[in-house]
């Protein structure tokens, strides 16, 4: 008998239906003598509708009221989710996120979870109750107000509470039967990965492949957690494993690079003419980091005059028209002739462990790009991973030109 933590993402509790063929994942679980907990997610398609209400409410709203509305969506789902396991004989009742309690940092939008007591839900457990708790939300203590963990956090519900019950392990149930090459709405040839390691799932992860919350992938390497990417779309009574997120030591086969990511969430602003001279970076760089602008990739071009320079740099695209206004508010004191953005750019990235031990990687990507014909605007390199920033209309052939330069095709 085991403890363990099965999460549904949106598409998986979209309906009664859908909600009713979860529930048989769980129950298969109950009869193999196992506790469990369930975290679910709201139907697909009600944060964004939440969300989108909380605009047109107002453009610049009381961020503890956006939380207050868009965490109902998973109190709705919690609630359907033990209804129709008491319907299958299974005694379960529902948790909203302060009743558990899960404790988070008062950051509305984008809390941290601090602590979950769990104590609670494991009393449950030894009279066989099910705990349906909702994931994506959690309670600020000092305030006593709602919060969220940032969009994709039931992720983060789900591995945290895992680590807090000490699960054996925590499956997240999503609408693809785990984590794939690339995603495989966008290359039919993508193939699935049995395993993928800790550090490269958290790269993925934070360069656009949503199949996981950033953040539930550090808790699950910080903590642990032995967490399965896996299909509720599949047949109940005969799953497949999904993948495994797990530490490098236990992958076999390493390839050079593991998968290919994207992110349409980036956005590019040029500086034309910039005086070449000592500060200019930081009079550029210091105003975006103290309004919490994260920018990412940076290059610096000098300009035919050898005088002056050109600047490019990507911030996210949600922060683009803050980070050009505070370009603009301090132009006097970096000098600039003019400014261009840009936010029909994509960032594709690709990712291996591999990556530590060859030489030449992005150099090959450079190539096969540039074969095709698709412009580099920018690049970024690490140890595991590098990033290339191009015109949005080319993402799904730089992505599929990567993944077969790689040999990630599956066979046909
Ligand atoms: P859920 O609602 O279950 O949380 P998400 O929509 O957040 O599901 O994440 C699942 C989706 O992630 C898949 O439908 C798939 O399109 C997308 N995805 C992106 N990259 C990958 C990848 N490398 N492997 C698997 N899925 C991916
Ligand atoms: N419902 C939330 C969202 O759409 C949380 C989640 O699904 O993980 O972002
Ligand atoms: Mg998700």
């Amino acid at each position: 008998m085991a403890r363990l933590v099965l999460k549904f993402g949106g598409t998986s509790v979209a309906n009664l239906d859908r909600i009713r063929r979860s529930a048989l994942h769980v129950k298969r679980e109950i009869d193999a003598g196992h506790h469990v907990a369930v975290v679910v997610s709201a139907m697909s398609g009600k944060t964004n509708e939440l969300v989108g209400w909380c605009g047109e409410a107002a453009p610049l709203h009381d961020a503890r009221e956006y939380d207050a509305v868009v965490a109902s969506g998973e109190l709705v789902t919690a609630g359907l989710m033990a209804i129709v396991l008491q319907q299958l004989g299974i005694p379960a009742r529902s948790w909203q996120g302060w009743q558990v309690p899960i404790h988070t940092s008062d950051a509305h939008g984008s809390a941290r979870i601090q602590a979950i007591d769990g104590t609670a839900i494991l009393n449950g457990f030894t009279s066989g109750e099910v705990a349906v708790v909702a994931g994506f939300q959690g309670l600020h203590k000092d305030s006593g107000r709602i919060t969220t963990l940032g969009r994709g956090g039931s992720d983060t519900s789900a591995v945290a509470l895992a680590a807090a019950l000490g699960a054996e392990r925590c499956d997240i149930y999503t609408d693809v039967d785990g984590v794939y090459t690339t995603d495989p709405r966008v290359v039919p040839k993508a193939r699935r990965l049995d395993r993928i390691a800790f550090e490269e799932m958290l790269e993925m992860a934070s360069l656009g492949a949503k199949v996981l919350q950033v953040r539930s992938v550090e808790l699950a390497m910080n903590h642990n957690v032995k967490t399965f990417v896996r299909s509720s779309f599949e047949d109940p009574a005969n799953p497949s494993a999904g993948t495994l997120i797990c530490a490098e030591e236990d992958i076999m086969e390493h390839h050079v690079v593991t998968g290919i990511a994207f992110s349409k969430d980036e956005a590019q602003l040029t500086l034309r003419r910039v005086a070449d001279k000592p500060g200019i970076a930081a009079a550029i760089f210091v105003p975006l980091a103290e309004a919490n602008i994260n920018v990412d990739m940076i290059i610096q071009v000098v300009s035919d005059d050898t005088t002056t320079t050109d600047l490019t740099f990507t911030v996210p695209a949600a922060d683009y028209e803050r980070a050009r206004a505070i370009i603009e508010k301090a132009r006097e004191s970096i000098g600039f002739a003019t400014i261009q953005g840009n936010t029909d750019v994509v960032k594709v990235s690709a990712i291996g462990i591999g990556m530590r031990s060859h030489a030449g990687v992005a150099a090959r990507a450079f190539k096969g790009l540039s074969e095709k014909g698709i412009n580099i605007r920018a690049i970024t390199t690490s140890e595991i991973k590098f990033s290339v920033l191009i015109d949005a209309a080319y993402t799904e052939l730089a992505v599929r030109t990567l993944h077969s330069l790689f040999g990630l095709d599956h066979a046909a």
